[in-house]
């Protein structure tokens, strides 16, 4: 029985091991019962799943993911979590822990082996200070995922979810939809944590697409094209995208297929939807492929 979805439970064990959180590892402690039935829910946790858990802490949510899962991988950083998890975790029999960086973990490997090649489930109360890393890891690495439910800060939600027209829209935003129908499913306090965070959270499911919402001749030209936009934001297109060295497209190249869009020499990468990033992707693929040079 999940027993560590409340401050009382979790200031015991905590005191057990006189554990000292650390700071710079994202370390803040889920302690509401609610809101983690809220989590798990979202995610549809059923028996026929098997669930990647990252950062388990000292196991609150994993003790719920291992009530619903036929099977959980919770992979934590922190040597000094794992005795502890240990004793949290003692009652069920289908968690592995492994002590690793979730950034050096091969998932792919990992699905292979332990779910044969079918999708997996991400579950996390993420550690904040590499959220952008690990869900764009875990999108770009192209592990077989069903969908990935996650505690993250509110704003970068936002950023999550946010189209052209806002500053919060970016590289980001564009993954996420490309990748995935995303849905804010709770915000929650500080002090539904310990120790508590300084900033709001949210709860964000991407439901992962089998086929992406629109089609791209190449997946990492389309990305890199965003990202070098969204480097140089303020930057015209054609500035920004001559300037990154590893897209080799001169100005005359975007140029073209700029007006091939009917769009104007001056405008700027963030005003285009995804759609349009990847028309602009397709058309830059084409024109290198044909070598048209200016
Ligand atoms: N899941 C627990 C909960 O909800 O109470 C803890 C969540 S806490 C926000 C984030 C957890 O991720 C911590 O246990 C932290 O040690 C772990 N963590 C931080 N960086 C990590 C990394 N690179 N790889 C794996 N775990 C990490």
């Amino acid at each position: 029985m999940a027993d560590l979805g409340n401050i009382g439970r979790t200031l015991q064990v905590l005191d057990k091991y006189n554990f000292n959180f650390r700071k710079n590892y994202g370390q803040n402690f889920l302690i509401d019962d609610h809101i983690l039935n809220k989590i798990v829910d979202a995610a549809g946790i059923t028996k026929d799943d098997l669930v990647l858990e990252i950062g388990p802490g000292i196991g609150t949510m994993t003790q719920y993911l291992c009530e619903r899962a036929g099977k959980v991988i919770a992979v934590e950083i922190d040597s000094s979590l794992i005795p502890i998890l240990k004793d949290t975790l003692s009652a069920y029999d289908n968690v592995t822990v492994i002590n690793e960086d979730i950034l050096k973990v091969d998932i792919r490997k990992l699905s292979d082996e332990q779910n044969g090649g079918k999708p997996i489930k991400v579950v996390a109360n993420l550690p904040y200070y590499i959220t952008t890393p690990i869900v764009m890891g875990l999108f770009e690495s192209h592990v077989p995922l069903k969908s990935i439910t996650v505690m993250v800060q509110k704003e970068v939600a936002e950023r999550m979810q946010t189209g052209p027209g806002s500053k919060d829209y970016g590289a980001l935003s564009l993954a996420v939809a490309y990748y995935s129908k995303a849905k804010v499913v709770a915000t929650v306090s500080p002090s539904c944590f310990i120790p508590k965070p300084n900033v709001e959270s949210s709860v964000i499911h991407m439901e992962v697409y089998d086929t992406p919402p629109v089609t791209v001749e190449d997946e990492a030209f389309l990305f890199a094209v965003i990202r070098a936009c969204f480097n140089q934001r303020r930057k015209t297109l054609v500035n920004s995208l001559s300037n990154a060295g590893n897209l080799h497209v001169s100005k005359e190249q975007i140029r073209l297929a700029i007006e091939e869009m009917g769009k104007p020499e001056t405008i700027r990468g963030e005003t285009f939807t995804l759609e349009e990033f990847a028309t602009l992707s397709n058309l830059l693929k084409k024109i290198l492929a044909k070598q048209v040079t200016l």
